[in-house]
């Protein structure tokens, strides 16, 4: 019997076989167009290879004293190398997490519990991912004060923070990227504004989507704290990382048999430690190259769909290249996304992590509140081509005079 899977993992076919398999190559899937690299990125083949290889040989436990663990070790250590060099600190600045939402929760609840409620009140933006604004509203329900700040005119600036920060003022969380709209927050500067008012203030960033996206020195001297997550940075799921400067303290917030420094106890995984560092190693290798490429697509799609009508981009010149949120007039978000995804194109509709439900953080940027509720991601990886675009600028326009006929 013919078997498709059994051909398709035949690489060599299908490479040699015929264009039509040009996207098999790049994408994995059957002509999958995967344009929602904010929501997860593909692993790139260094990642895999790592883990692979930790996989099949180092399959020992780090903390095991005999030469299995210390094989396994001497790959965490390897990829914690990797990781400070993307991040420019010192390896030992790294604790590997399962993912930024837990980088997340220990940043701020760690600081929480380790300043020991001398002081309450936490500063940070109205627009945060439910990682760090939810962890917040948590430590508000304990009595916390959680001061959150609106975008001015669409922007943040240092001073709206420092003018923030008071006496009771312990902990400031900025996030460097929106997941939804791609604005960036010019992070070191507020770190520096917040600083200079009280330096005892801990700076934490959540820099998920910005981390090896931006081509831009992460960690400056006034920053504490930066989660980062691997599944965004071409590695697998269930991996992140928290950039802890030395001296700032965390009370853990999971205990056990106090692995990496007794910080963060839990069994290192070292198959996903060693592809989060070795795609590290590799995107920060990229990140110049990559980020023209993210610009040059900026543009081609912003050429491409400003001619149609009822669409209009919501991402200007402070948003980041890789992030375009756009509005389609009349047509709700999902509605247009599963179009989209019947010409295998697949974006997000806002946020992936808002699944479908109405954006807080949308409402902040788009004046029509409807238009919040007809809002497209699309963001790239450096796979992805400008026929990709023309691909999904066309689909678009296919869309909309399909859907528009229907309503
Ligand atoms: N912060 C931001 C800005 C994100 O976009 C995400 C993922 N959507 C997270 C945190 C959570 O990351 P993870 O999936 O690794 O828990």
């Amino acid at each position: 019997m013919f078997n498709i899977n059994e051909v398709l993992h035949n690489y060599a076919f299908y490479k040699a076989a015929m264009p039509l398999f040009a996207h098999v190559e790049r994408t994995g899937c059957f002509y999958m167009i995967y344009l929602d690299n904010s929501a997860t990125t593909k692993p790139c083949k260094e990642a895999i290879a790592a883990s692979l290889f930790a996989m099949e040989n180092e399959f020992g436990n780090p903390s095991s004293l005999h030469k299995a663990g210390f094989a396994a070790q001497k790959l965490c250590e390897k990829a914690r190398e990797q990781l400070a060099a993307a991040l420019s600190c010192d390896e030992s600045e790294i604790l590997f997490t399962s993912g930024a939402t837990e980088s997340n929760n220990l940043a701020l609840i760690g600081t929480a519990l380790a300043k020991n409620k001398r002081k309450r009140t936490i500063v940070t933006t109205a627009i945060e991912h439910p990682s760090v604004d939810d962890c917040l509203k948590s430590l508000e329900s304990e009595g916390y004060i959680v001061k959150r700040l609106e975008p001015v005119d669409g922007e943040y600036t240092p001073a709206q923070f420092a003018e923030a920060v008071d006496d009771d003022t312990f902990l400031v969380s900025a996030m460097l990227v929106n997941n939804e709209t791609g604005l960036i927050l010019p992070i070191s500067q507020i770190a520096k504004a917040v600083k200079k008012k009280k330096h005892d203030v801990v700076f934490h960033t959540d820099m998920v989507q910005g981390f090896l996206k931006l081509p831009q020195k992460y960690v400056t001297p006034d920053i504490d704290l930066i989660s980062i997550s691997g599944h965004k940075t071409y590695a697998p799921k269930g991996i992140g990382a928290l950039y802890v400067k030395k001296g700032v303290r965390l009370v853990p917030i999971i205990h056990g048999g106090g692995q990496q420094g007794g910080i963060r106890s839990g069994t290192e995984s070292v198959p996903l430690i060693s592809a989060f560092g070795a795609a590290a190693e590799a995107a920060n290798a990229a990140l110049k190259e990559n980020s023209k490429h993210y610009k040059a697509l900026k543009s081609e799609l912003c050429k491409r769909l400003i001619d149609i009508e009822g669409v209009t981009v919501n991402s200007g010149n402070s948003c980041a290249p890789h992030i375009v949120s756009i509005s389609v007039y009349g047509i709700r978000s999902e509605i247009m996304l599963h179009f989209l995804e019947s010409r295998d194109i697949f974006v997000s509709s806002g946020s992936a992590c808002s699944k479908g439900a109405h954006s807080h953080v949308l409402d902040r940027f788009i004046q029509d509140k409807l238009a919040a509720d007809e809002t497209l991601r699309i963001s790239f990886s450096p796979e992805t081509q400008k026929s990709d675009l023309e691909a999904l600028a066309e689909a678009i326009i296919e869309g909309i005079n399909t859907l528009a006929k229907q309503r």
